[in-house]
């Protein structure tokens, strides 16, 4: 089997009806990448960057990040890196940030609402990632979206800094796609209005699941609620995806899900366009995908999605061999 997934490995990922899905992997730091492009990623669907301000005594400087993004983006040598702006809260702390504890950190002053609040380490990061535009094909996502607000006024300061940069002579890419973390009910919800205003959809399902099942992800005692086959997640999954291709738009998934073997003919049913997973798991994810007819799927998935638990759906995608 390892030998017939090295040979995918330079190999795009077209199934049997001749859809063509792309497989990128997610990644913490820049040594990262040698492993995806080992395991035959077409690029970095997810770039967290929390790792850059971790286990230190003081924000990443400017050039230190710049350092970072730029590696990862030469390295990847013109395929798509979506870095994923600065995702801290929850269960990711920065002592030297000196928060006040929270009664619900998940629920809590984190990502995109700590970034908002502290322009001062949000702009920094965002100068940093538009001078290192210009060394690849970048994109950039903002994490924890939940209203069109949040988005606009993240989208707005990039733009400033954006301006501010070209104003004293550094040179950033023309074009440079925009998207938002679908991880909160709300957004997928509205996934229709968001669609009109960003370039792509990431699906978080890690957070997306913990937040619609209300059920902590990392609390053994509420597990059996985390249910990525719930066929509710799979409707906000389908919502998210129509509503960006009647835009135009793309979806790609980050989260957990993205890799799962029972989980991928579901998503190549419900239309995913991209599938980001930990490198290791893009070879095999390959080898079941070129083996599917998204059509079929497309029927498993419309069953899928007319059932009533999480159970009846695997017991779905087992029948058919998977
Ligand atoms: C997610 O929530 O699915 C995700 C990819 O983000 P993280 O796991 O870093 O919270
Ligand atoms: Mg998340």
């Amino acid at each position: 089997q390892v030998e017939e997934w090295r040979k995918l490995r330079d190999e795009p990922t077209v199934t049997v009806d001749g859809v063509h899905v792309e497989l990128a992997a997610n990644i913490g730091t820049p040594n990262d990448v040698a492993g995806v492009l080992d395991n035959g990623g077409e690029g970095v669907g997810l770039y967290r960057t929390e790792f850059l301000y971790m286990g230190r005594d003081k924000l990443p400087s400017e050039d230190v990040q710049y350092n970072a993004y730029k590696t990862v983006l030469e390295k990847m040598e013109g395929k798509p890196v979506v870095v994923r702006t600065l995702d801290i809260g929850g269960d990711k702390e920065l002592p030297y940030l000196d928060l006040p504890k929270e009664m619900n950190p998940f629920l809590g002053f984190r990502a995109i609402r700590l970034c908002l609040d502290r322009q001062d380490i949000f702009r920094t990061q965002l100068r940093a990632l538009l001078r290192a535009s210009v060394h690849g094909n970048l994109k950039i996502m903002f994490p924890m979206i939940a209203t069109l607000g949040e988005f606009r006024e993240a989208k707005a300061v990039l733009l400033e800094e954006k301006e501010k940069l070209v104003k004293e002579g550094i040179e950033v890419a023309d074009k440079i796609e925009l998207g938002i973390m679908v991880e909160i009910p709300s957004t997928a919800v509205l996934a229709d209005q968001f669609a009109k205003e960003v370039d792509f959809f990431s699906i978080g399902t890690n957070d997306l699941i913990q937040y619609t099942m209300a059920a902590d992800r990392m609390n053994e005692r509420v597990s059996y609620l985390y249910q990525p086959y719930n066929p509710s997640i799979l409707r906000l999954i389908k919502m998210v995806i129509d509503a960006s291709h009647r835009e135009g738009k793309w979806t790609g998934m980050c989260g957990e899900m993205a890799g799962d073997t029972t989980a991928i003919p579901l998503l190549l049913g419900l239309g995913l366009d991209e599938f980001s997973m930990s490198a290791t798991s893009i070879l095999p994810a390959r080898s079941q995908l070129t083996k599917l007819s998204q059509a079929e799927m497309k029927e498993l998935a419309a069953k899928a999605l007319d059932m009533q638990t999480a159970e009846q759906v695997v017991e779905l995608v087992r029948s058919i061999g998977q």
